[in-house]
């Protein structure tokens, strides 16, 4: 049976980078770039006025002048002017450039103002470039300042817009649908019997797609028969890049997703990991390039499937450039059975030196979900001792 590596390494081999798509800035939030975004001036482009304030010559009033009379107000966004002498003074407000003549900003509240004229106080600063912010001084025209495989967050946003562009290069978003099976499922708000089970797996996951960013994601149910598979699967394969299945794989009469799927010809690149939660998961791909993951029903294995496997591997399709898996240390010693990579619910704390622990907090098997309402994530546990000590650093997955 594979790893959770070497799925990693099937799955990363068949999903498809997505296109590229040009998108107004405005729209980018979260999506990953698919270009360089590079200076489109020096920055700051002119010696800026870093304080409120007078800018001066400073020679002037190393040679002894301490009262300067003001010439002009200068604000941001206003031309230039220039100091007519080197006994005078310019009225400048932050942001705005430099005037010629000048080489040094004397903040307000170093300053005595009456009639005209500013006094400096005896703590002033005098001397060539003292609150100005010099031009190319943070970087010059051309400079790479953002990378293609960036998450586009608040900063790598306002840099793409203070380069001028009004319109991005990013990864399309592709064409998602989350499907459960099952004859027992029935919908939030309907009435339900007995016998009967919520479907919930679906709403967590598309849930979790939404948080991501992902917002092309379409929702279906399809029952435990195999016609209505055959139709259902062979429609959502023409209209969709990728399938999440939730349900239908493991080895029951009525687990009938694998063949379903391989009728309509998607290629089954594996099925089963050695994991628990989550053996039964199953890969393939479809003849149009399709991929499609039948994830084990069972709540716990659903989502921890989801985020273990699918989430990192649609990330990755979108050209994200690979980011250092987050790792944490148990809070406490572990003992698990069999010798396959365990996935354990953990809440995280942190200690008074600022360190944050796994506190595992074990469910109740993989159909109790309810327990994992106040959890953080889960760890993974690769297989090998049985006893994994206080301290044991491992990969931590994050529900959001
Ligand atoms: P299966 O993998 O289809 O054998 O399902 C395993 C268990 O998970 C069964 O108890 C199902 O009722 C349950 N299950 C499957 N799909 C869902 C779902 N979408 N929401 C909640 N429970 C589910
Ligand atoms: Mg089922």
């Amino acid at each position: 049976m594979l790893t959770p590596a070497e799925a990693d390494v099937l799955i990363g081999q068949h999903l498809q980078c997505l296109p590229i798509e040009s998108l107004p800035l405005a729209q980018c939030a979260g999506a990953v770039l698919r270009e360089n975004i590079y200076a489109e001036r020096d920055h700051p482009p002119f010696d800026r006025v870093a304080m409120d304030g007078v800018a001066i010559d400073s020679r002037a009033v190393e040679d002894g002048a301490r009262t300067l009379r003001v010439q002009a107000t200068q604000a941001a966004g206003d031309a230039p002017l220039s100091l007519r002498s080197p006994g005078d003074c310019i009225e400048v407000m932050t942001g705005a450039v430099l005037p010629a003549g000048c080489d040094c900003v004397i903040p307000v509240e170093d300053l005595q103002a009456q009639e005209g004229r500013v006094t400096l106080g005896a703590g002033a600063r005098i001397g060539a470039w003292i609150n100005v912010h010099r031009r190319g001084s943070d970087t010059r025209q051309g400079t790479l300042l953002v990378q293609a495989g960036s998450s586009l967050r608040a900063p790598e946003i306002a840099i793409a817009a203070s380069a001028g562009m009004a319109r991005i290069r990013v990864s399309s978003q592709p064409m998602l649908v989350v499907i459960s099976t099952g004859n027992e499922l029935v919908e939030p708000g309907e009435p339900l019997l007995d016998h009967q089970v919520r479907r919930s797996n679906t709403y967590g996951i598309v849930g979790s797609l939404r948080e991501h960013g992902f917002q092309r994601v379409a929702d279906d149910h399809i029952p435990d028969d195999p016609q209505a598979l055959q139709d259902r699967l062979h429609f959502h394969l023409q209209t969709h890049d990728v399938l999440i299945l939730s349900g239908g794989v493991s080895m029951g009469r009525f687990d009938l997703v694998p063949q379903a799927l391989e009728r309509l010809g998607v290629r089954t690149v594996f099925h089963k990991v050695a994991q628990r939660p989550g053996k039964p998961l199953w890969f393939g791909v479809a003849p149009s390039g399709a991929a499609v993951f039948g994830l084990p029903g069972n709540p716990v294995s659903t989502l921890v499937c989801f985020m273990r496997y699918v989430l990192p591997a649609l990330r990755g399709s979108l050209g994200r450039s690979s980011v250092d898996p987050e790792r944490l240390a148990l809070g406490e010693a572990v003992t698990v059975q069999p010798p396959l990579t365990h996935f354990l619910p953990v809440r995280c704390q942190q200690d008074d030196w600022g360190r944050t622990w796994a506190l595992p907090a074990p469910t109740n098997g993989s159909g109790d979900f309810t327990s994992l309402a106040a959890t953080d994530g889960f760890v993974e546990l690769p297989p090998g001792p049985n006893t994994y000590a206080r301290g044991f650093v491992t990969r931590f997955f994050r529900w959001s």
